[in-house]
């Protein structure tokens, strides 16, 4: 197919042999001297194979019919690695098919669309790149991945995933005192999944910046596919006027399309699924002439600045990077299903005191299956015109313009849920709504799951585990034999890593920590026996996995399950920080633990800083443990959504304490506790959630709760407990 393919170039290519030309170069010196001579139609081919510290430069002008070419000899093929980057200046050219893995960008920008301030690209476009987990190892240190300058430019079918470090992920950067119109287009990529920065600086896109944002940008972003998008509260941050938001899917992303500065920006028929995933968030709408129409939002969790729509209170004569009152905002037609919230006049208080003005909010649909009324109102609704909206709970309270009916919904073949009620037909969004692919985001050749289809399958023998770790990859699993296996040293996991085997392999730690988390370990077990028997008793406080050392950008992961533990000080030891996106323990039994299964109180500072956000203990027994888990998140900071904490199904004979301070949601049900130590829970300010129901307490103290400041609304819930006597 290939070579019958370059026979019919060949051909075609006879009659004009003067004109556009493939230059297959193998090293970045050879590359230079094809980029001096490019001419119009040109393509400069880079050989298959890792190219590593390659800071490539890329410069030209095609034309629009004839553009100049960087690409790869095979899609895929051609790994930038290392301290790479790429600079594009000139205009019509086109780069496609690159990989950049394995490094991070030594500058700022890792793409960017400039050679330098004076030259930047127009007229050009990126597409089929990849970007996976090139990320500076330094969560402190900000660079952007892909930076577009200059106009008329264009990145599509592209793959970004995984950066851990600060800064935008795809920036439109519009220099200072420069605020032309862009009219980039950014369509068909895959935003995949982008942990939580735990600050502000981790936007998936944003669309010029503050100072900026009173000029028209008219960027687009449609068709692109948002998923796991977690890094801060704004996925999409627009900045600036005249922008399209139009036609993308938002799912499981924590956060929001945010009309934070600029005006006169349109986002429409953008599907947001957040499957109840917490902090999934919607639009939120400040400034002026803003039209939000035509979305479709189904299971979005968030409230307050979160909500599937929050509409803001302004700040009178804002300063540009403050929040410019909401004025002629026409938000219609939006379909809102089992959200938790819609809030008008969001953020109100004595800055924010200008509530929104000659606005329209306009026959849209609002189901909950609950019945329950979301709407909030937190400032003066009265400058929103309220027409035509139909909802399935009670009318909100104080507002007109919202009629209560009995919506029965049906799923379309779009795969979206429409009323029933052809009398509702012109209420909520439209029937010809299109869910983007899948597929049809980012480039077709690089699959979109590439931690997991990597993974190999290594064998350990006693005696060669902590080789077979160090021989491992990302993705890897280790099957451990049956056996002993001793332990002296510490084993250093520095990827994703999975441990498999019988109850009968037995890792037996003789040092301080069995398993030390380097920046970008994840450590999964499954099946097997801890055991820190062989620890001499008069080293440091022992722990069998132990969170990285030094401060990490790399959140991590750790979960046992069907694991057998004995004869440790803790089981899971957090470090400040770094941080444990989630730690789970499934099926497994505990004995002998004189510490915590789950250390997690390490941060002590008092700015809300924690060390785990989510932590799952079900199904297991516990005997003779003295500490199931110790979490704190300290100070009044109320920014945070974590930590949360749930422990179901479980069986505790002995000891068992569970102490949680400052934790935002507590869910601990179906337990069991024998002798126990109990439940201590220490609830900080904000609106912490508490539900502790169906557990028997025997010769167990009932849950101790209590305040650690007087501000702040919990909500407690103890229900179906049973409090027995020893038998
Ligand atoms: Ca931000």
């Amino acid at each position: 197919m290939r070579i019958a393919a370059l026979i019919a170039c060949a051909v075609l290519a006879a009659p004009v042999p003067a004109f556009a030309a493939d230059h297959l170069v193998a090293d970045p010196a050879a590359y230079a001297a094809a980029v001096k001579k490019a001419k119009p139609g040109d393509r400069i081919i880079l050989r298959d194979g890792v190219w590593r510290d390659f800071q490539i430069i890329f410069t030209g002008r095609g034309t629009a019919d004839k553009p100049i070419t960087l690409t790869a000899q095979t899609p895929g093929g051609v790994i930038l690695s290392g301290q790479s980057n790429l600079r594009i200046g000139g205009e019509h050219l086109v780069v496609s098919n690159l990989v950049f893995r394995d490094g991070y960008s030594p500058t700022k920008e890792l793409i960017a669309f400039r050679r330098d301030s004076k030259t930047p690209a127009s007229n050009t476009r990126l597409t089929g790149i990849v970007v996976d987990r090139f990320t500076n190892p330094d969560r402190r240190a900000e660079d952007h991945w892909v930076a577009i300058y200059g106009t008329d430019n264009r990145v599509d079918h592209s793959w970004f995933a995984g950066k851990g470090n600060g800064g935008v992920t795809l920036a439109v950067i519009r220099p200072k005192g420069q605020p032309g119109e862009n009219r980039a287009r950014i369509d068909h990529n895959f935003f995949g999944p982008r942990p939580p920065l735990g600050s502000n600086g981790g936007e998936t896109i944003r669309i010029s910046t503050s100072d900026e944002s009173l000029s028209d940008s008219r960027t687009i972003v449609e068709n692109n596919w948002f998923e796991g998008c977690d890094g801060e509260v704004e996925i999409v941050s627009v900045k600036s006027g005249g922008n399209i938001i139009r036609g993308n899917m938002v799912v499981e992303s924590q956060g929001a399309i945010v009309l934070r500065h600029g005006n006169g920006n349109l986002v429409e028929r953008n599907i947001f699924l957040g499957r109840g995933k917490a902090s999934t968030g919607g639009i939120r709408v400040i400034n002026r002439d803003q039209i939000v129409r035509h979305n479709y939002l189904e299971n979005v969790t968030g409230t307050s600045f979160l909500s599937a729509i929050a509409v803001m209170n302004g700040v009178p004569n804002s300063a540009v990077n403050r929040y410019h009152q909401v004025a002629n905002a026409v938000i219609e037609r939006n379909t809102i299903i089992d959200a938790a919230r819609i809030t008008f006049g969001a953020g109100a208080d004595a800055e924010r005191s200008a509530p929104p003005v000659s606005s329209r909010f306009d026959r849209n649909l609002i189901y909950t299956a609950s019945g329950k009324d979301i709407v909030r109102v937190e400032g003066d609704a009265s400058g929103i015109a309220m027409t035509g909206n139909v909802q399935s709970g009670p009318p909100p309270k104080g507002l007109t313009g919202f009629t209560q009916s009995d919506i029965k919904l049906v799923r379309a073949a779009n795969g979206l849920l429409y009323p029933a009620d052809p009398a509702l037909a012109n209420v909520g969004a439209p029937r010809d709504l299109v869910m983007l692919k899948r597929e049809d985001a980012g480039p077709s050749w690089y699959p979109k799951n590439a931690a997991a289809a990597t993974g190999r399958t290594l064998d350990a023998a006693p005696g060669a585990l902590a080789q077979a770790v160090a021989a491992s990859g990302p993705g890897d699993t280790i099957r451990v034999a049956p056996g002993t296996h001793r332990i002296t040293a510490p084993i250093a996991v520095g990827h994703s890593l999975t441990l498999t085997g019988p109850r009968a392999a037995i890792i037996e730690s003789a040092a301080p920590t069995l398993f030390q988390l380097t920046p970008g370990g994840s450590l999964h077990l499954s099946g097997v026996t801890l055991s820190g028997a062989a620890a001499s008793p008069t080293a440091e406080r022992a722990a069998l996995i132990r969170a990285p050392q030094s401060v990490s950008i790399l959140n991590y992961r750790v979960s046992l399950s069907d694991v057998a533990v004995r004869d440790t000080a803790d089981v899971i030891s957090t470090t400040p920080g770094t941080f444990a996106e989630d730690i789970a323990i499934r099926r497994s039994t505990f004995a002998k633990v004189s510490g915590a299964v789950v250390a997690a109180a390490a941060e002590t500072g008092s700015k809300g800083l924690y060390s785990a956000e989510r932590i799952t203990i079900a199904d297991s027994d516990f005997t003779d443990v003295a500490t199931i888990a110790d979490v704190a998140r300290l100070g009044t900071d109320e920014s945070t959504f974590g930590p949360w904490f749930a422990m179901t199904g479980n069986r505790v004979v002995g000891g068992g304490a569970v102490r949680l301070s400052g934790v935002q949601n507590v869910v601990i049900t179906g337990n069991r506790f024998d002798s126990g130590q109990g439940i201590a829970i220490a609830n900080s300010v904000g609106a912490p959630v508490v539900r502790i129901t169906a557990n028997v307490f025997a010769a167990t103290p009932e849950p101790a709760i209590t305040r650690l400041y007087p501000q702040g609304t919990p909500d407690i819930v103890l229900a179906d407990n049973q409090m027995e006597a020893l038998r």
